[in-house]
């Protein structure tokens, strides 16, 4: 609940300007190719949408932020044209303003928290922070620069410290510990660095380009990025610890996918919602036989799940060319826990909500899907998760006829790395357990952070976490004491 101080709450009157759309591609023409869809706003945006801000006495919005970014000055910061001010002002707090900016969910975030959402809609502050990051990477691009950190004579002269896994929580907390003159080594286990930024969420959402640059950034740091390194097969943490390192941070992710455990789920045509978007946007996919890797691209396809990995999986169907896309989720629409833009942008883009119905079986033909048999649900009494219980219509079941299924159900800590750790505590999910205000494990000298720990999450928390075990990870080296 919003408290409304006396000056904010006057101030909020004072906004006739209505919040500025978002630039996008044509549902239509979209659909069909990976380009991005929000276009991003342009310098006139920028200023029109920052001008709604009323400068709160007290705001709300920063609180609202996971990494506390001072959003009231760096918004200020846009109506002065100050955009390399703005920039660095959101960097205090967030190394990765372009991605955030594209991908947070802002409406439960600091969006939600704005005072103008009391009577009208609260400023853009994730368009705003994406204009700033674009437009300085748009500069260096312009006058053929690299993205350099600070003044390019960094340099990391205290002890080595190695961080696991190189997606948000990796990478911010890599970037914390340069930033305070550690020497950081990152061990990444596959070719490319930024986990689910680059392996997950497609291009279309997130330019794989603007991932690029924001960890060539990281990389100026003087952080020394080792690819192609599965940890707990490769190198263990005890050689970790003989090689010299100090410290390891564990971020490695929620990659381990579930399946429902019905009947067909080993028919070909089958793919977890983690397999068929690695293809598509690491492996290119979609672009075989120039690319190595094929997909099944299906003529009807059914996607189960009802978050951002469904709605992801969905879209990315529907590009490959995909007549009839389904989403079957269990429960009903208000209950999806997807971004409701992606939901949005997904309905106009044609993809088939099949909600309050649940899978019971695929169904095979020669060893390759053929139908999936799905049974209708009506909602009842709240469940502990705080949404209201799905129950199964008896004698509902029906066919649709499909020859891809991707589920996107959820995913589990990988037990790779953290299975061959002595000593290493798990919480009754797998995930491990660590002290969310400093990431410190069961084990000396071993921190953890993001979605290993939390289990599927967000971006922003993994880098908030990330950042928390830097500080502590410096403390630790520091003093000695765990
Ligand atoms: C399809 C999809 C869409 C999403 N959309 C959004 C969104 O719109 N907004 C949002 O905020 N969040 C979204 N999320 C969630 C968000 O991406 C994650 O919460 C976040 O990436 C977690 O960061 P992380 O650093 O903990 O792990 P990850 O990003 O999973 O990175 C972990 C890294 O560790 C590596 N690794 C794993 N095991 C080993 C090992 N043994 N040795 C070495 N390296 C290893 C992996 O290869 C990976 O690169 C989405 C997730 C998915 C899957
Ligand atoms: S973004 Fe919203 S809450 Fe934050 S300072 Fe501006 S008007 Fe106030």
């Amino acid at each position: 609940m919003i408290e409304k101080t006396g000056s904010d709450k006057k101030n909020i009157k004072k906004t006739k300007v209505p919040r500025t759309p978002m630039p996008q591609q044509d549902p239509k023409v979209r659909a069909r190719n990976f380009q991005e869809v929000a276009l991003g706003y342009t310098e006139e945006d920028a200023l029109l949408e920052a001008s709604r801000c009323i400068q709160c006495k007290k705001p709300r919005c920063i609180k609202g932020c996971p990494v506390e970014i001072d959003i009231k000055e760096f918004i200020e910061l846009i109506t002065e044209k100050k955009f390399e001010e703005s920039l660095a002002k959101i960097r205090e707090k967030n190394t990765l303003p372009a991605i955030c900016g594209r991908v947070c969910p802002q409406e439960d975030q600091c969006e939600k928290e704005c005072i103008l959402g009391i009577k009208d809609e609260p400023v853009a502050i994730g368009r705003l922070e994406r204009y700033v990051a674009d437009r300085e990477l748009k500069r260096l691009a312009d006058e053929g620069k690299e993205c350099v950190f600070l003044d390019g004579t960094h340099e990391c002269t205290r002890e080595p410290v190695a961080v696991i896994g190189s997606g948000p929580a990796g990478l911010t907390c890599a970037a914390e510990l340069s930033k305070m003159g550690f020497k950081v080594t990152i061990f990444e286990a596959l070719h490319k660095a930024g986990g689910v930024l680059v392996y997950g969420i497609p291009e279309f959402r997130l330019p794989k380009d603007i991932v690029q640059k924001e960890i060539d950034y990281l990389k100026s740091m003087d952080v020394d990025l080792k690819v192609n390194m599965v940890m707990g097969k490769i190198l263990t943490l005890d050689d970790l610890f003989k090689d010299g390192f100090k410290a390891v941070f564990i971020s490695t992710g929620a990659g381990l996918p579930y399946f429902m455990g019905i009947p067909g789920e080993n028919l070909n045509g089958v793919y977890s919602a983690n397999e068929y978007l690695t293809r598509s946007n690491l492996m290119k996919a979609y672009k075989f036989p120039e690319c190595d890797t094929p997909i099944m691209k299906g003529e009807n396809v059914a996607v189960v799940g009802g978050g951002n990995v469904a709605m992801d999986s969905a879209r990315t169907a529907q590009r490959l060319g995909a007549k009839n896309v389904y989403l079957i989720y269990r429960r009903s629409e208000a209950e999806m826990p997807a971004r409701n833009e992606e939901i949005e942008h997904a309905k106009e883009e044609g993809i088939n909500l099949k909600i309050l119905n649940n899978p019971v079986e695929i169904i095979g033909k020669d060893g390759w899907v053929d139908k999936i048999k799905v049974i209708k649900m009506e909602l009842g009494e709240p469940d502990e998760s705080g949404r209201r219980r799905p129950i199964p219509i008896k004698g509902s079941e029906y066919d649709i006829d499909i020859d891809v299924v991707i589920m996107a159900i959820g995913q589990g800590p990988n037990p790779l790395l953290i299975s061959t750790i002595p000593g290493l505590e798990l919480n009754s999910r797998g995930n491990i357990a660590a002290d969310t205000e400093t990431g410190k494990t069961s084990v000396k000298g071993v921190f953890a952070g993001g979605d290993i720990v939390t289990g599927a999450a967000t971006v922003i928390l993994a880098m908030g976490a990330g950042r928390k075990a830097a500080y502590s990870i410096d403390e630790y080296i520091r003093t000695g004491k765990w």
